[in-house]
């Protein structure tokens, strides 16, 4: 049997910009073996994960996308039906004695996933094959950026200032498109193909050229007014970019390659909507640098240690009332009935549901987190963790223990005419003007709940249960 280079797709979805894929077809051509790609779905393993059903359809789109993308570059992609990470191990050691294979990957940070590919490695090594893994999902891999000092960031700012000052310095690179390779693969069909999803995702293009297209329109059209819009729910304001990103399809390479051409120089001017769309981009990365040099956080364990004695009243009823968006608190409601209905939230809102979960609910950030999770489109680990953590006063960035959003006077803020509001909560549709952002103080609304709690109320708690803890650290 002729060896086999493989190129082992994961959260790295793409041709374009694919350090792993360029790597394998070069190490192919010198050692004249032939290049595959490789995906394999672990639907047991991501369901652990909590993954969202719609991330899974996304994911299984975009693998069918990759397949007709590879074959332009006469690379067959194996698209395997396993379940969990623990047949891995078992099914590269029957492929690797049959074979003889090299493995090019992207490296993945959690905790799972290098369990995982620790074992992969030992069962291709006991067969005299490799895996070669690549640290490509940030523009500066996780611990190349550090003080001067040689430490790790724990705030962002600074993070951001020294993270820019590199990308002055070494600019970005993006790996293009490979050249078609010139092979005949022996047919590999005895592996299951790849089942089809539920369609839930069918509002997410997924070809190369789709999401290329969005992310030319976004930075040619839209960034300019980034700054502006990005906090108003109602506008169409963001890049809506993040699953994309989330599974790889594209990377944040070329998110900012594509902002430095079209944005020309404004991306390094403070407080233009490119510089500030290239802050979103920096904070994803300092998340997980964060996870990479903080690996308990993959564990769920808070960063401020001692806000893991904090007596969470966790609430079932309160919690459900929450997920369901039944609170009695338009903005949230609407913002978790986005979440329920599409896959998807704006960040801005993001930031306040998981603000009323934690600090008016009192239940603890690590079931919102979950719920997110298990929600979301573009649920990612280390974005997701570190925005609850962050709501949550337990993360990085000197959580001042009073940041707690009044979920009224940010509905009034950022959704003024309650646009986002009449969009997802229909028996508020006929609330006129202002009071929509609390239709109680009209006695309330047929049909709509009352506030489960009392914002004031619950405020005072908050502060309290954080002081507590302050107390015995
Ligand atoms: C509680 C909470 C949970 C979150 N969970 C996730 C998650 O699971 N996955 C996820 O990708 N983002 C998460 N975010 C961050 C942010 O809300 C989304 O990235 C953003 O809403 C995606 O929309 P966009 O692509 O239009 O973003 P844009 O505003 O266009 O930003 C561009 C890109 O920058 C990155 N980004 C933006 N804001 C952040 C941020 N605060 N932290 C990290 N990366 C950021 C995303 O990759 C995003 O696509 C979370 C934020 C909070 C507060």
């Amino acid at each position: 049997m002729q060896p086999l280079t493989i190129v082992w797709f994961r959260n790295d979805l793409r041709c374009l910009d694919n350090i792993a894929l360029c790597s394998a077809i070069d190490y192919a051509a010198a050692h004249n073996t032939a290049v595959i790609g490789l995906f394999i779905a672990t639907p047991d393993t991501w369901a652990q994960h909590h993954m969202a059903a719609i991330k899974q359809d996304f994911i299984r789109r975009r693998v069918r996308a990759l397949t007709t993308e590879l074959q332009a570059l006469n690379i067959p992609l194996l698209a395997v039906e396993g379940s969990s990470y623990q047949q891995l191990a078992h099914w590269f050691d029957g492929v690797s004695q049959r074979f003889g294979v090299t493995v090019f990957a992207q490296t993945e940070y959690e905790l799972r996933e290098q369990q995982r590919d620790a074992r992969v490695q030992q069962v291709l090594e006991a067969n005299a094959g490799q895996l070669i893994l690549f640290d490509s999902q940030c523009l500066m891999p996780p611990g190349s950026v550090r003080t001067l000092q040689g430490d790790i960031y724990k705030v962002f700012t600074p993070f951001k200032r020294s993270w820019l000052a590199k990308l002055h310095q070494q600019g970005v690179q993006c790996f293009g498109r490979p050249k078609a390779v010139a092979q005949q693969v022996q047919a590999l069909d005895e592996f299951a193909a790849l089942k089809p999803g539920d369609g839930s995702s069918a509002d997410w293009p997924v070809t190369e050229s789709e999401i290329l297209a969005m992310l030319r329109h976004f930075c040619q059209e839209k960034v300019a007014s980034y700054q502006q819009q990005r906090d108003f729910p109602a506008i169409d304001g963001t890049s809506r970019l993040s699953p994309y990103l989330a599974i790889g399809a594209v990377s944040a390479a070329q998110c900012v390659a594509r902002l430095q051409l079209e944005a020309k120089d404004s991306w390094a001017q403070e407080k233009t909507g490119a510089e500030v769309w290239l802050s979103e981009l920096i904070w994803r990365e300092f998340y997980k640098h964060i996870l990479v040099a903080y690996p308990e956080l993959i564990k769920h364990q808070p960063f401020q240690k001692e806000t893991a004695a904090i007596a969470w009243k966790n609430n079932p009823q309160l919690f459900n009332a929450w997920c369901s968006g039944h609170t009695g608190y338009p903005i949230v409601d609407a913002a978790m009935r986005q979440l329920n209905q599409t896959g998807w939230m704006h960040n801005r809102l993001r930031m306040i549901t998981a603000s009323f979960l934690v600090k008016d609910l009192h239940i603890d950030w690590r079931w919102g987190e979950r719920y997110f999770m298990s929600k979301l489109i573009d649920g990612d680990f280390a974005a997701n963790n570190g925005g609850w953590q962050w709501a949550a006063s337990t993360g990085t960035d000197a959580a001042p223990y009073f940041r707690i959003f009044n979920p009224v006077n940010q509905s009034e803020k950022f959704d003024p005419q309650g646009d986002f509001i009449r969009l997802y909560v229909p028996e508020l549709c006929k609330v006129s003007g202002k009071a929509i952002h609390w239709p109680h103080k009209l006695g309330g609304v047929k049909g709509y709940p009352q506030p489960v709690v009392d914002h004031a109320e619950a405020r005072k708690q908050t502060l309290a249960l954080f002081a507590e803890v302050k107390k015995n650290a």
